[in-house]
Parts: C-alpha cells; structure tokens; sequence
C-alpha cells in the first residue's frame, strides 16, 4: 500500500500524475478531485429550493401571471384581483430594486380590500400566498389591542410573520401581511375622550408604526408572559400589509356622499347610472374615514379596492369551478374509499337555492353540501355499494333530514 501523502485518495493517481497533492491527517487529494468535489458541492446547493426570494426580475411573475393563478381558485372578483396582482409584482420589484444615483426610490403600496363577509378576501390572500416566495402571514385585527389591555399587542403581528420565517429577520423583512376584520378596528363613536379606545384608535396609532415602516421590538414567542424573553428588532420597511374588511353598513357613507354631491338637473342623470345594488364599487378613502379609520392610516393605504356582492351564477360557480372547489373536495373524499361520486345538475341550482335563502353566502355552500353527504359519508365506507349520484331528490331529502335550523343560526 501507497504511503499516505504519496497518492489521492479519491482518485488514486500518484504525486507525479498531478498537479498538486493536498495532505490530510489520514490521506490526500489531488487539485483535480479538489475540483470535482467543488463542483458538486454547488450542484447541490443549486438543488435546493430556492431561498425566500430567490428570483431575478426575468423570473417574477408578472401581474397577467399572478391574476391568472388566482383565477383557477377565486371566481369573479376581477378587480380586486388585479390591483392584487399589480401591488404583489411592484411589491417583488421593490426588493429588486438597487440604489441608483437618480434618487428614485420605489415606495411600497399597501392594500386595503373591502367586501362583504364570505366574498373571498382571505382566499385571495391565502391563494397569494402559494404562489409566494416570500414568507407569508394572516393576522386577525380584533384581537389586537393598546399595549396593556388584554389581548394582543400590535407586535404580535409581526412575531406571526417571524414564525413564518423561520425566524430569518432577513425574509420576514420582506414579507407579506395579510390583516383581517380592519373595519373592527375602526373609531368607536365620535367622542374617542369619553371611554378610552383602547380596541380601536388605540390600535390604529399603533398599526400606523408598522405601516409607516420603522423598526419594532418583536417579542419572538409573542405574548406578553415572558417580559424576559430578547426581543428581535424587525424592519417594517419592505413589508407589505395588505387589509380587508367587511365594513358592515359603509354603502350608507357612500349613497350620502354620492348623494349629497351630485344635485340638481345633471345630478339626476348622475345618480342614474349609480348601480345601487353594489354601491361599494364606488368607495373612496373619504368614506374609509367616515366609518372610523384614522386619516393617517388611510394614506398608508394607498390601494384601495373593492370585492364584489357573490350573486345566484358566481354561488354555482364557487361550488364546481376553482380548482379545489367543494364539489371536487367531496369527489376525492370518496374516491379515497374507491366510491364513485357524481352529482345531478339539479342538485348544484337546489344548493346555491339554500344559501340564498338562508342568506348564507359562499361560506354556506360546504355547509349545505355537508348536510346532503353527512349519510353516504358515514355509511358508504363499509358497504359494498361503490357508486354514489346524487339527485335532486336525494338531495332534498336529505337536507331536509338535516338540522336546517342549525345552519340558519351558523
Ligand atoms: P372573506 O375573507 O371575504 O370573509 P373568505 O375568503 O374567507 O371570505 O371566503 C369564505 C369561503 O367562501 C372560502 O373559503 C371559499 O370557499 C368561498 N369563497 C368565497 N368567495 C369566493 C370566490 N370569489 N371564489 C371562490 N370561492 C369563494
């Protein structure tokens, strides 16, 4: 046997065969093996998935790409869904964009979503969030109080998108927050001096920190049990916040204004091409500052849009279309048991019936479909029977069987 240091110990060749041999405690390695070993080493980092930002400004998606991807999962909704896409593609170019000499600095934008409850705010965020190489977070605002109060601090917020993060500051820097129920922040009343606010204005003074973009003090496990514990200080710079709210009762703010603006003989016609049954399409930051957000909120939030009521053929649309749609969610669900399920057209008008009738909206449609299956799904997984279709009259059968009360309270 070779002397050690006399031949590589990867390859084998001897000193003469190379250029340089490399001595180790208990063997050698040539400059070529050196090499290799290199470029393997890089092969595989390349492997691994890509960091929380790892795209060039080629490989972003752009805001056609985006708004197509959320097309597959939310029906309707064009309009929010393209300001969407725009905010998320400037978004990924501001984290792009290099100090240059020309001073131009691009500014983040920051959403604000408003639509009724169950119109598919937080799935489109949540639908955002797949496609994301950023890491991602859903907050709800009515948990949030005044430093002080029970609750949760403002900083919790931002400890939710460290923990999505993995705690890299880096990423979390760069993040997305998605920030539900805004409108429950809103001023209570207009004499804030009476009670202290301490769910409301509180909480906005201290949102508008996160917003403006300052550096805050994040307790990593959140919570305000261990006032031991290090805080991490997070730059709030590069985060995008993006808000929705229901705004129960703001379409009254808006026909006032609509109202009061427009008056005399134009403003008749004005007010006719006024479509009264989605006054929301018209809101402004005006009416945002109505129903109780601070002026100064209002303008961190410089995109503003709107979702839109979900009528009778967007209902049957949410049930069979996106591409997880509920219908496709049960089909699966027996298909597991080697159960074929299929539905009889009929079935589909006679659900969407239901949640119109209970006013239940696109959140009542697995409700409803849950009652129809609750039987089949009990009983089918132990029967020889390996083929299911559901027809009208199962369909209202069964439902009726069901706790109809029940949903009308859910
Ligand atoms: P919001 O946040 O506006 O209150 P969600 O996004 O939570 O409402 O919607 C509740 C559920 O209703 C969703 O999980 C989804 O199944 C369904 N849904 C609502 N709107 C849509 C839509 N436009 N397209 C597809 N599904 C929808």
């Amino acid at each position: 046997m070779a002397k050690v240091g006399e031949t590589c110990s990867f390859c084998g060749r001897g000193r003469r065969e190379v250029g340089l041999l490399i001595n180790g405690m208990s063997g050698a390695i040539c400059d070529e093996c050196v090499a290799r070993a290199s470029e393997i080493v890089q092969e595989n980092e390349e492997a691994k998935p890509k960091s929380p930002f790892g795209l060039s400004q080629q490989e972003l998606p752009k805001p056609e790409d985006i708004k197509k991807f959320l097309d597959q999962y939310v029906i309707g909704q064009d309009d929010a869904k393209r300001y969407l896409s725009v905010s998320v593609y400037n978004h990924y170019k501001r984290l792009l964009q290099k100090v240059t000499s020309d001073d131009v600095e691009i500014e983040k934008s920051n959403i604000i979503m408003v639509g009724a409850t169950g119109t598919g705010k937080t799935l489109l965020a949540r639908t955002i969030a797949k496609l994301l190489h950023v890491p991602f977070t859903i907050v709800d605002a009515t948990v949030l109080t005044e430093a002080g109060y029970v609750g949760e601090d403002i900083e919790s917020i931002l400890t939710r998108l460290l923990q999505a993060a993995d705690y890299d500051v880096q990423a979390a820097q760069r993040g997305i927050v998605f920030i539900d129920e805004i409108d429950k922040i809103a001023r209570k009343g207009d004499n804030p001096s009476i009670t202290r606010d301490v769910s409301g204005e509180g909480v906005q003074q201290g949102l508008l920190k996160l917003l403006e973009g300052s550096i805050v003090n994040v307790p990593p496990q959140g919570g305000r049990k261990h006032p031991e514990q290090k805080l991490i200080p997070v730059d709030t710079k590069n985060i995008l916040f993006v808000c929705g709210g229901a705004f129960d009762g703001i379409e009254k703010k808006i026909a006032q204004r609509l109202n009061t603006r427009v008056v005399g003989y134009a403003a008749s016609k004005a007010t006719d091409l006024v479509d009264r049954n989605n006054l929301l399409k018209y809101i402004t930051p005006t009416d945002l500052k109505s129903f109780g957000l601070i002026p100064e909120i209002i303008g961190r939030l410089p995109i503003l849009t709107y979702l839109n009521p979900l009528d009778r053929s967007a209902l049957r649309n949410i049930l069979t279309e996106p591409k997880n749609s509920i219908v496709k969610q049960y089909v699966k669900l027996f298909a597991m048991d080697n159960i074929e399920l299929s539905f009889e057209e009929d079935v589909f008008e006679f659900i969407v019936d239901k949640a119109l009738e209970f006013k239940l909206g696109a959140r009542g449609l697995r409700s409803i479909v849950e009652a129809i299956m609750m039987d089949a799904m009990f009983s089918m997984p132990s029967q020889q029977e390996k083929k299911l279709q559901v027809t009208l009259k199962y369909a209202q059968e069964k439902f009726e069987k069901s706790d109809v009360n029940r949903l009308q309270v859910a």
